[in-house]
């Protein structure tokens, strides 16, 4: 499975201009923000979960990927993120394998 977890490019070189601009610092902020917003868009959801009314979630997810494509940047660590992503689905294949195979 390859995943990629950066955006392309010239995307890149958007992303890293602003991580020269604001500073590491003020994105690992502006993450930490960025995440609460998506929790209020997601409590929401679940208080009127009969709706469907996702727009502001997408936005929130949006700008959540973004900035963890940022700390990824920051960090340096794409190989080290997508290890532990095909570990934990790997993991959680077998979780439902083995649960299929009780049932
Ligand atoms: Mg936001």
């Amino acid at each position: 499975m390859e995943l990629r977890l950066t955006a392309n490019k010239k995307s890149r070189e958007l992303l890293q201009k602003n991580i020269d601009y604001y500073g590491k610092w003020n994105q690992l902020s502006k993450a930490v923000s960025e995440l609460n917003e998506l929790i209020d868009a997601i409590s929401i959801d679940l208080d009127t979960w009969e709706e469907e009314d996702t727009k502001n979630t997408i936005d929130e997810i949006a700008d959540v990927i973004i900035m963890c494509q940022q700390l990824i940047m920051i960090f340096g660590i794409e190989d080290d993120v997508k290890e532990r992503i095909k570990f934990k689905l790997e993991r959680q294949r077998q979780r439902i394998k083995n649960k299929n195979r009780s049932d």
